[in-house]
């Protein structure tokens, strides 16, 4: 056991976490002044219940909102992904779930917190999308209307979480629409969304908005550095992360940031012309193509940022990108973000001819920089 601040936040559990180098089993004893850490749990556990330290605003104008009686029927959670949004959606349920909360707090240790935790709360609905799909479906979102309809089996709120909700496929989205627009008592739908402007306007219009931002450098590192102790470089992991420091710690479990760097290193051979486009195609087979896609985003993103600023400090998968004018990055920008949507589409891609032809436009894309490159140092030279 470990002495532990009385209403610990997010912050305070990751910092203890760091220290043990465990996570916290979500068993919090308040009154006591004592967290228990359960040693099995991994990293990846998902059913820790606090808000992060940089959700604090959100977290109180919500707080307010429900002391005034004022709590809408249905929240939109929105930002970029891995800020935490589910974790706050979670936070939020089970602080609304919690039989004697303190400060705005679950307690932790209630009947209410205890079946929120486990995932076992028969009040909280949780809808994501299942056996490896990539879509919510009709038949879920009527499971959830269902659910909606009955009254609460611990006689307090009933919770519905929906994350992501861009994901629901249009019959779902209308589906859903339904029970917002005809909300029922004591019910609260928490909707998350990385992508809103991909939701339905008349789901959107339907729910409070609550956005969410990268937080800065400096909070995320400060959060960041005792997690990624003797693992990884916090800075790295976080310009990996596009600065989504809940994402820049998710780099830390697996293959992750092996998988990135040998893509990286990829590139820069296929833009040097050591290595073709197809023979690296072959090689990442295996691979997501939606991750590979997430990652050169993330690389034309700070091309295009850092165009402005200063070249220091970039990754050379970045830096290849220098010379490349800039209508044309954005230009590729335009087909990466049209090739996301096509494979978030589609039930089975494939993945080998896409890759052939991410890389092959790579290649042509970093020959543009190559040819610009060769002729600014010609025209340095006095060449011609
Ligand atoms: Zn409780």
């Amino acid at each position: 056991m470990i002495f532990a601040p009385l209403s610990p936040t997010g912050d305070d559990i990751d910092k203890l976490c760091a220290f043990n180098k465990v996570t916290v089993s979500a068993t919090l004893l308040p009154f006591f002044n004592v967290v228990i850490i359960n040693k099995e749990h991994s990293m990846s556990d998902t059913h820790l219940h606090y808000h992060y330290a940089w959700q604090a605003t959100q977290w109180q104008r919500l707080l307010q909102q429900q002391s005034d009686g004022k709590l809408p029927h249905a929240i939109m959670l929105t930002g970029p992904s891995g800020i935490g949004k589910l974790q706050f959606a979670q936070a939020k349920a089970q602080q609304l779930l919690c039989l004697t909360p303190i400060s705005g707090a679950s307690c932790g240790r209630c009947k209410g917190c205890e079946l929120s935790a486990a995932g076992t709360h028969p009040d909280l609905f949780v809808l994501r999308p299942e056996d490896g799909s990539r879509v919510i479906k009709i038949d879920q979102v009527r499971r959830l209307t269902d659910f909606v309809a009955k009254t609460s089996q611990q006689g307090g709120m009933k919770l519905a979480l929906i994350e992501p909700v861009e994901s629901l496929n249009i019959n779902a989205a209308n589906a859903l629409l339904k029970s917002l627009e005809e909300p029922s008592a004591g019910t609260l739908l928490l909707l998350v969304s990385h992508v809103p402007s991909q939701v339905m306007a008349t789901i959107r219009s339907r729910c409070q908005q609550v956005d969410f931002a990268l937080p800065n450098r400096a909070a995320a590192l400060e959060w960041l550095t005792p997690l990624s102790a003797g693992l990884a470089d916090p800075e790295y992991l976080l310009t990996c992360a596009g600065g989504a420091p809940v994402a820049a710690r998710a780099l830390m479990e697996g293959d992750q940031l092996d998988a990135r760097q040998q893509l990286a290193h990829a590139l820069v051979e296929i833009a040097k012309q050591q290595m073709s486009p197809l023979d690296v195609a072959a090689k990442l087979s295996k691979r997501e193509p939606l991750e590979v896609l997430a990652s050169m985003m993330q690389w034309l993103q700070m091309a295009i940022r850092q165009s402005a600023l200063t070249m220091d400090n970039l990754e050379p998968v970045v830096l290849v990108l220098a010379d490349v004018p800039q209508v044309i990055v954005f230009r590729f920008w335009d087909k990466l973000v049209s090739l996301k949507r096509q494979l978030l589409s589609m039930a089975n891609p494939n993945k080998q001819l896409l890759l052939e032809e991410l890389l092959l436009d790579w290649q042509a894309l970093t020959r543009q920089g190559v040819a610009n490159g060769q002729a600014r140092q010609q025209l340095m030279n006095g060449l011609v």
